[in-house]
């Protein structure tokens, strides 16, 4: 197994995570961005945005949920946060699992770099 957020989801890397069921789980990020940058990824490898099949909709809506809920339970939800999912080199995609980044605690910019 190559990827690095597969291990994360079988367990065999250690990660700070936050939630967990039986289709998705989210994590801190590593090299946080912000003071709170949490992932939440499927557990089943999906590389990116473009290859989602339409069997994944209800995974992707669950994920999005979920990033409502997380932000509730962080107390981030009032102040607002950034949810966003790069995809592939033009994206600045760097991990070929898909995530939904979650990141909060700071004035987010826009446009985005
Ligand atoms: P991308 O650039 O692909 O959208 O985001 C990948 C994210 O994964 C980056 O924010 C990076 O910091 C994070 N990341 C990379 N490797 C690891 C790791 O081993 N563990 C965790 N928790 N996050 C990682
Ligand atoms: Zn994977």
């Amino acid at each position: 197994m190559e990827c690095i957020f597969c291990k994360i989801a079988s367990g065999l890397m250690p990660a700070k995570i936050i939630y967990q069921d039986d289709t998705i789980i989210a994590f801190d990020d590593i090299y946080p961005c912000a003071p709170i940058h949490k992932l939440i990824i499927p557990l089943k490898h999906i590389s990116t945005l473009n290859d989602l099949s339409l069997e994944d909709k209800a995974l992707v809506g669950h994920i999005i949920y979920t990033a409502k809920h997380l932000a509730s339970d962080l107390g981030i939800a009032e102040d607002g946060y950034r949810t966003l999912i790069n995809c592939n080199r033009y994206g600045g995609q760097t991990v070929f699992h898909l995530h939904l980044h979650l990141m909060a605690g700071r004035q987010m910019q826009w446009p985005p770099g």
